[in-house]
């Protein structure tokens, strides 16, 4: 075989300029680099060599490094090794994944539940195996990403709907129809929720499927932790599907979708995310078997994170800082531009303390913002330090 040229193709045409959309990417604000974490994730984490407090991991109630979930994922891998070998159609799905699916079918209150190995490629999966080319589905505009991919791989005509506005959405059905409606059920970036039960109305009247992504509810809101559904008071809703991740409150890794057995069935045989991929190893089913005990027991890992949103909302108000109306562990202040919010993230680095700023194309432009997140495993000295150093914050960079 002829090894690869070392220099340009001669007289061919230039490729893309990647090093001059690098440098337009930094001149814009938006240039992304990634930290080096040296210690687990908790909120006293140690990363590019420095001790910093923490207040930017999904780990809401501080299950990323329990040692009993550390101690499962031990075990399972000495009881079922470390590969599953194989897809979950081919030979990959083993008792410990069908252990860990009748869990969370019980856990939410769903015939069924169907385990994928991320949140992305769950709702990829979802929604390309429920909707079909030119088909339409409606969603939040501040849905997260991987719910929009999934209407874009599917080829299906993707529309949105004004943020968290159920009205909107039924306005706009009315001069056509929908196959899916998809939304977070807390969303990623605000913290604020979606307004599920009349969202179900809406759907059931155009007689579409609805799809809540919960990454963010499942664990901490609603009854031992079952999510958005359970906070809102909603049953088994006909056409509505769930969708949950295990990354997050969880604090292991993968997603998973519940539902009635007919959708479980199809995305068995449609999900493309789903049949072309290896299952996630038995040992992390095993490690999730056990968080998930853990969250639904441990009732005071959510009364915990209560204490700690109202001590931080409290001090803010106090303060007159401009954090976005959140009941939940997400607690953005909103900076506006891209420029302001790195800023602002630097200085509180600078006394310790890391909280990321978010920027677009994550969040729309001029919503620029620090994305705070609270962990049963915060104290609430570590709450108020964070506000001490908000407090430092200037002024007059405050929106
Ligand atoms: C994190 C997240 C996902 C993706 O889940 P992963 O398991 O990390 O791939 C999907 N939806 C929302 C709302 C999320 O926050």
């Amino acid at each position: 075989m002829a090894a690869p040229a070392e220099t340009g193709p001669v007289g061919g045409v230039a490729l893309p300029d990647l090093a001059g959309d690098l440098a337009a990417l930094r001149q814009a604000h938006r240039y992304r680099a990634r930290r080096l974490l040296e210690t687990p994730q908790r909120p006293r984490a140690r990363i590019d060599g420095r001790e910093v407090l923490s207040f930017c991991s999904n780990d809401y109630l501080g299950l990323a490094a329990h040692p009993q979930v550390v101690a499962a994922v031990t075990q399972g891998a000495a009881r079922w090794g470390l590969g599953s070998g194989a897809a979950h159609l081919v030979t990959g799905h083993s008792g410990a994944h069908q252990a860990l699916e009748e869990e969370l079918a019980d856990f939410v209150g769903q015939p069924r539940a169907l385990l994928f190995s991320t949140g992305y490629m769950a709702n990829l999966g979802v929604i390309a195996a429920l909707a079909g080319r030119g088909e339409t589905v409606w969603q939040d505009r501040l849905n997260h990403a991987s719910l929009i991919d999934g209407a874009l791989l599917a080829r299906a005509r993707l529309r949105r709907y004004a943020h968290a506005d159920a009205a909107d959405l039924a306005r706009r059905l009315a001069d056509g129809g929908a196959r899916l409606i998809a939304t977070d059920g807390v969303f990623s970036m605000d913290g604020d929720l979606a307004p599920l039960p009349t969202l179900a109305e809406v759907a059931a009247g155009s007689g579409a499927w609805l799809l809540v992504d919960d990454a963010h509810g499942l664990g901490v809101l609603g009854d031992e932790g079952r999510g958005s559904l359970a906070h809102w008071g909603l049953g088994a809703v006909p056409g509505l599907i769930l969708m949950g991740t295990l990354g997050k409150a969880f604090g292991t890794f993968g997603a998973f979708v519940a539902g009635p057995h007919a959708l479980i069935e199809t995305l068995i045989q449609r999900a493309r995310s789903y049949i072309y991929t290896t299952a996630p190893p038995p040992a992390l089913a095993e490690a999730t078997r056990v968080a998930l005990a853990i969250a639904r027991r441990e009732d005071w890992r959510r009364e915990r994170l209560g204490e700690l949103i109202a001590r931080l909302r409290a001090g803010a108000a106090e303060l007159g800082l401009p954090l976005a109306p959140s009941q939940t562990p997400i607690q953005p202040l909103i900076a506006g531009s891209a420029e302001r919010a790195l800023d602002w993230s630097r200085r509180l680095e600078e006394a310790g303390i890391l909280v990321t700023a978010i920027r677009p194309p994550t969040v729309p432009e001029g919503a620029a913002r620090l994305r705070i997140t609270l962990s049963a495993a915060h104290a609430p000295d570590d709450v108020d330090r964070l506000l001490e150093a908000l407090a430092d914050l200037p002024r007059e960079a405050m929106p």
